[in-house]
């Protein structure tokens, strides 16, 4: 898949403005940041709770990816491992990024009804997300800091992804269902 998108209207780049309105949690068509017209895809909350599982997964694999690195290779030089993690975040960026990208061109489970506008409170699921956004953040950094609750934080995380993964399911058919969108399988 290419990672340059462009503007349906201008053909001016347009990645910038899809990942701002997956990073702000912002359901609605994507307004372009040059021409400030909107495209015809239309984000809905199924397709910013994705972006999350798959970010959180991704974060969850860099805290184990972490904690291992800091467990196994005690030994090593600080900066070398400092240099790992690093290049870990940078990594991590570009991933996250990327799949902002998939989700918009792809509408992975919702190919039917991706331009399609649905009703849906904007303020109150922007709102929802970033607190789950920061229960993720705080389970992850109230056990990561504790190295004998590892095991403990893991599970949890793992069960936080499972909790939003059922949310995507649920909030999938809801979209349908008020589309009226009969089920092709
Ligand atoms: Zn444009």
């Amino acid at each position: 898949m290419k990672l340059q998108l462009k503007c349906e209207k201008c053909k001016q780049n347009f990645n910038k403005s899809v990942a701002a309105a997956f990073e702000e949690y912002k359901v609605g068509y994507v307004v372009c940041n040059e021409c400030k017209k909107k495209n015809s895809r239309y984000i809905s909350e199924s397709d910013l709770l994705m972006y999350f599982v798959c970010s959180a997964t991704l974060y969850t694999l860099a805290v184990v990816a972490i904690y291992l690195l800091l467990n196994l290779l005690g030994s090593v030089n600080v900066f070398i491992i400092y240099g790992i993690i690093a290049f870990l975040f940078v990594g991590m960026f570009f991933l996250s990024k990327y799949i902002c990208y998939y989700i918009y061109v792809m509408a992975p489970f919702k190919k039917e009804w991706k331009d399609k506008q649905l009703d849906e409170d904007a303020a109150g699921i922007a709102k929802r997300m970033r607190w789950q956004f920061i229960m993720f953040l705080l389970v992850a950094l109230m056990f990561g800091s504790q190295p004998n609750l590892i095991i403990y934080c893991f599970v949890l995380l793992v069960a936080f992804i499972a909790v939003v993964g059922i949310k995507v399911n649920l909030c999938l058919r809801n979209e349908k269902a008020q589309l009226n969108i009969k089920s092709t399988k």
